[in-house]
């Protein structure tokens, strides 16, 4: 029988097609409806039976035989709020909205290994389940499929996200830890207005938010151990209303990563405390919300030396030392709860200049030449684990 690299190699262009479909046509978080549509109707074309999950999200199901188990494996759909700045002939047609971290490459890719289970279900007993969540960015997506039983009797899942640090041809796959734990935090921080010329008879929300962007990187710098990366950041800050007034109220949204529970939920006291005695010096009143995005990622040792070996046999380079990243992904949920893996696909080449700008940036593209190599990579996997009997 055709490897399952080859028959990946003759799908090359309809994975170019179809990435450059849904890249025309990027969707924000929870929005991505166009996106699904697209996803159903291919599935439709090959016989693929699927369901919607939550409003945007597609659950596809390649059947095998009777009897036998479960693998799950995930793309993520949606893009991010970027104006695309490539020049591409396919750039995207929606202004400020771009597939900037390749989640457009992601769906392609498991579209395509849709096609080379369902041609090989014969082969197999149980299901694969192919899961295209929407919302990774913002961080919710996940908890739909998770809350529907997607992992239930499933033996291991798998991941993938494209990776311009690593060249076209290899992929990273780490064990153990490769992911932070992303929180978010709002503090809103209520003064009282007055004319800026009689400040002792108001109490000034800007200056107390000023004191506690800058106190809260000494909680990094003086009250965590240097041994262990925590990052504190604020990335948004409101506050005032005028050049002359005291501000009646400020508001400042910020991040923290951090790689262990404990220190996750340190910092969460930490800023709550630092926060709440900035205020009381100031004279003003802070309350802080949090919004839990994402688990730190921790990849199975053991699957991973089982992707690892399915990588190696379809001519991959594996690269096994991809440092850490304090970025997040919600792929850590479905980790917390089936052993498996995400792996980090190389889609740079100095060839081709743009393909060496990073996820986010407004410049990002890959080359297509990865594309079946994810393909493949999905569809070995599953082959793999369907076909033995992994504990
Ligand atoms: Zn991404
Ligand atoms: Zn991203």
């Amino acid at each position: 029988m055709q490897s399952v690299l080859e028959r990946a190699g003759e799908l090359r262009d309809y994975l170019s097609a179809l990435r450059r479909e849904l890249h025309r046509r990027p969707e924000l978080a929870l929005n991505e409806y166009g996106t699904a549509r697209v996803i159903e109707r291919e599935l439709d074309k090959i016989g693929v039976a699927h369901r919607r999950v939550g409003e945007t999200g597609v659950l596809g199901i390649v059947q095998g035989g009777a009897g036998g188990g479960a693998v799950a494996l995930r793309a993520d759909i949606d893009a991010l709020p970027i104006r695309e700045e490539t020049g591409a002939a396919y750039r995207s047609e929606t202004d400020g909205v771009m597939h900037a971290c390749g989640h457009d490459a992601h769906t392609a890719c498991l579209l395509g290994a849709a096609r080379i289970l369902s041609e090989r279900a014969v082969g197999f007993r149980g299901e694969v389940r192919l899961i295209f969540q929407p919302a990774e960015e913002t961080g919710g997506g996940a908890a739909d499929f998770l809350n529907s039983g997607v992992l239930d009797g499933a033996r291991r899942v798998f991941g993938l996200h494209v990776a311009p640090d690593l060249r076209i041809g290899t992929v990273g796959i780490t064990p153990g830890l490769n992911n932070a734990a992303v929180d978010h935090f709002r503090v809103r921080i209520h003064g009282k207005s007055a004319h800026v010329a009689a400040p002792e008879s108001g109490a000034d929300a800007l200056y107390a938010a000023s004191q506690l962007v800058v106190a809260i990187q000494g909680i990094v710098a003086r009250r965590t151990s240097p041994t262990e990366p925590v990052i504190l950041g604020v990335g948004k800050f409101n506050a005032g209303t005028t050049y002359n007034a005291v501000a009646e109220y400020a508001e400042l949204e910020g991040t923290t990563r951090t790689i262990s529970e404990r220190a996750r939920l340190e910092m969460r006291g930490r800023i709550d405390e630092t926060a709440r005695h900035i205020a009381a010096v100031s004279g003003t009143e802070a309350e802080t919300v949090w919004t839990g995005i994402c688990s730190a990622l921790v990849n199975t040792p053991g699957a991973c030396t089982e992707a690892g070996s399915v990588a190696r046999e379809l001519g991959l380079a594996v690269v096994e030392n991809r440092p850490l990243s304090l970025s997040g992904d919600n792929f850590a949920e479905y980790l917390r709860r089936v052993p498996g893996c995400y792996a980090y696909l190389g889609t740079s080449n100095p060839a081709f200049p743009d393909t060496l700008a990073g996820i986010h940036n407004c410049h990002f593209n890959l080359d297509e030449a990865a594309l079946p190599f994810g393909a493949a990579l999905y569809a070995a996997c599953a082959l793999r684990w369907m076909r033995s009997e992994c504990p």
